[in-house]
């Protein structure tokens, strides 16, 4: 983002984020209070309480970041070394970091051609006796088939882990809120997210338990009730009160934005519904990260990029490139020091997701996609889709 020429409103620029005088009266609050370590302010105490009543679960623990996020998450698991978490090949490297940094082997599951969310048949397939938890991500604010996620994890006794960092307030068809129905929900509020704080992020949970270890873990296994004990092995991943303070100004307008994102959306999917070989999103549930459409194999989306490119639209092809599996970080890196633990004797080929390999490398475009949209930008990125339909489909 950004080399639109400032065409477009983007998440680098105050046109393309709604921080303002709420955020900044938030920041002088903490400042003047001089207590910037959460331990011992109030904010993130609050914006917990917020962010749980928001969705309507019992417990909200606050994290530096989305990926310190999923790693509460996943450190409550109790994985065993080598136990598996099953996940997708497509999403941010902070999905699958935390599953190896718990010493557990990331299982990788094909998606749905059309959408890019996991498969609950391929996650069932790849179910074995050491698979612990699947971690779904609602990939590009779209709602991942979760009545079928959850079906498999209850056949299977596994936890179910939404990683929501895409998909604020996104619901799924029946209208219930994504990150409600998997035992814990994960959010991020790094720069390019619908709301930021720079970097942190939400874990929220029903679990008393779940909950209890998640936020011991973010603080060093240590119980402040208790004294300076410290009960299980954790880190320092506490959020900050200057980052909560800003949180919380922003997820009061985390509505209003996904609200914006889904009219804009809207207006897009209009303008392309009769565009023949263009595979449009569907509205239902979406929160609009971005914008996803698949175009014909040939000549591919890297085609389609460059020319939407040159006429100014900020597109990129695949998302990725390369799925998960295929970084260094796993494909033949070593892990620890010079070991490959846990992922001795495992290896990821090329094809192990054909869905989401042919997704990256041929059919997948997505358009960056912003609560600044008016009409107007709307219908110059209308107007260069077709432009660049006429042309290559
Ligand atoms: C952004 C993102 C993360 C990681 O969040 P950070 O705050 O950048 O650590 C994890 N999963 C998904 C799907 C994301 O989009």
């Amino acid at each position: 983002m950004g080399a639109d020429g400032g065409r477009f409103p983007d998440v680098l620029a105050p046109s393309g984020r709604t921080l303002g005088a709420e955020e900044r009266r938030a920041v002088l609050r903490v400042l003047d209070s001089a207590v910037l370590c959460s331990t011992f302010g109030t904010e993130a105490r609050a914006l917990e309480a917020e962010m749980a009543a928001l969705y309507g679960r019992r417990a909200a623990v606050a994290s530096s970041s989305g990926t310190a996020a999923l790693h509460l998450a996943v450190a409550a698991v109790r994985l065993d070394p080598g136990d598996e978490v099953i996940t997708t090949p497509i999403s941010d490297f902070g999905t699958v970091a935390p599953i190896l940094a718990q010493n557990g082997v990331p299982v990788f599951a094909d998606v749905d051609p059309a959408t890019g969310n996991l498969d609950p048949a391929a996650v069932e397939a790849a179910v074995t006796p050491r698979t612990r938890a699947i971690i779904a991500v609602h990939l590009f604010g779209a709602p991942a088939d979760l009545a079928g996620l959850r079906a498999v994890a209850d056949r299977h006794g596994l936890i179910l882990i939404e990683d929501c960092a895409q998909a604020w307030l996104g619901t799924t068809p029946g209208g219930d809120l994504l990150g409600t129905v998997g035992e814990i929900a994960c959010f991020s509020l790094q720069q390019y997210k619908h709301i930021t704080a720079g970097d942190g992020g939400l874990c929220c949970t029903d679990d008393d338990e779940l909950a209890r270890r998640m936020r011991l873990f973010m603080d060093k296994g240590w119980d402040r009730t208790i004294g300076r004990l410290h009960l299980s092995l954790g880190l320092n991943y506490r959020m900050t009160e200057l980052v909560a303070a800003v949180a919380r100004a922003q997820l009061a307008k985390a509505a209003g934005v996904v609200a914006r994102r889904a009219e804009s959306a809207g207006l897009l999917l209009s303008s392309l519904r009769d565009l023949t070989g263009i595979g449009l999103p569907d509205p239902a549930g979406h929160a609009w990260w971005l914008f996803p459409f698949t175009v014909p194999d040939d000549p591919g989306n890297r085609a389609w990029a460059e020319a939407l490119a040159a006429e100014g639209v900020p597109a990129v092809a695949g998302y990725l490139e390369r799925p998960l599996y295929a970084n260094p970080a796993l494909a033949d890196e070593p892990v620890y020091g010079s070991s490959r633990f846990p992922l001795e004797g495992r290896s990821y080929p090329a094809g192990l997701c054909p869905n989401a390999e042919r997704l990256i490398d041929r059919t997948l475009v997505i358009l960056h996609w912003n609560e600044g949209y008016t009409a107007d930008h709307v219908e110059a990125i209308a107007g260069a889709v077709r432009r660049v339909h006429a042309r290559l489909a």
